[in-house]
């Protein structure tokens, strides 16, 4: 069966196309805000233009029609309300045209699902560190349970906000890493991690007000790295002790970063733990990840009513009733 899926949480808008849980192409448009931050209705402004054109672009490099899908998978949550209402609409629109089956899926099991399926991970902890999210994730007794998270803002929000200030480009998470691998100047910040969650807000303060008094972006993106890395790392370890889990496995945007992937490795490596890294086009937001984990929901017998694609902005990890693992 070939499945079509459409993510839309955020700043992307993306079509993913799969034989199977088997990834075939992604076609994605990344909404830039011109200034500040994102714009929920200009980013689903941006979505809805392009929605068609990319399922349109995906079908033609796979060499596929309308009529080739089986099913038709959504980012149902946690996101941004308007963005995701682009993503259903046009979900349940290429449903109903086609007369195929619908699911909506939830975005942060995605990315866990996307990272096992495309590694030899099977039962991983995931770190998930994205723009707006940033969660410890396993599977425990039935469901995916937080066992830590950000208590303010996501990681990515914290480096492109940062970055914006610096007059960087949005995403800043990018050249700030290119900033940081050219120091080794480490000036301390506030490491904040309280029982298993963590929390950026006062990190990026500081770094404002060192860069104020005259420290490097250079200095500051190696420092605000090892900092916010080491306290990811940190809970993340906790969690695999506390689970007895010995797979660990990264999801999100800023996982692409290889700071955070050489450090969470050194981490698997100190504890006889192996650590899985996805590919790259898998890690930022895309269609492919929502499309593989709707084909697993589906193959488990699990269906939706069109009344059940309402979206769920606050849709929880551990909201979801896993009948596939
Ligand atoms: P996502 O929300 O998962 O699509 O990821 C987007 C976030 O990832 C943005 O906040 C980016 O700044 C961040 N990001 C992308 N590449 C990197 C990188 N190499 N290092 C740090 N952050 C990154
Ligand atoms: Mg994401």
């Amino acid at each position: 069966m070939y499945c079509l899926g459409i993510e839309g949480t955020a700043h992307t808008i993306s079509i993913g196309l799969t034989e199977g849980t088997r990834p075939l192409v992604t076609a994605s448009k990344m909404y830039s805000p011109k200034e500040g931050g994102i714009h929920p209705r200009e980013a689903a402004d941006h979505h809805s233009i392009h929605v068609a054109s990319l399922v349109e672009e995906a079908l033609e490099k796979a060499g596929m029609s309308r009529k080739d899908i089986g099913l038709v998978a959504f980012s149902q949550g946690p996101g941004l309300g308007p963005c995701l209402r682009v993503a259903a609409t046009a979900a349940r629109a290429l449903s109903i045209s086609i007369g195929c089956p619908i699911m909506g899926v939830n975005h942060c099991v995605a990315h866990l699902e996307a990272g096992a399926l495309t590694t030899d991970a099977e039962d991983p902890v995931l770190l998930y560190a994205s723009g707006g999210n940033t969660q410890v994730i396993a599977f425990s007794n039935g469901r995916f349970r937080v066992f830590g998270e950000t208590i303010d803002i996501g990681i990515g929000n914290m480096l492109d906000k940062f970055g914006r200030e610096l007059g960087m480009p949005f995403p800043a998470g990018p050249v700030l890493e290119k900033a940081a691998a050219s120091s080794d100047e480490y000036i301390p910040l506030p490491y904040s991690v309280k029982g298993m969650d963590v929390s950026f807000s006062g990190i990026l303060t500081a770094a404002r007000v060192l860069h104020e008094r005259g420290a490097s972006v250079e200095a500051l993106a190696n420092s605000i790295q090892e900092t916010t890395f080491a306290m990811l790392v940190e809970v993340t370890e906790r969690a695999m002790a506390h689970i007895g889990k010995e797979e660990v496995l990264l999801g999100g945007g800023v996982a692409r970063n290889k700071r955070l992937q050489e450090m969470l490795e050194i981490m698997a490596r100190e504890r006889g733990a192996r650590c899985f890294v996805p590919p790259p086009e898998l890690l930022v937001d895309n269609g492919t990840m929502i499309a593989m984990t709707g084909v697993l929901m589906y193959d488990s017998g699990l269906r939706m009513k069109m009344e059940e694609t309402v979206v769920n902005q606050r849709f929880r990890t551990d909201g979801v009733e896993v009948t596939w693992r």
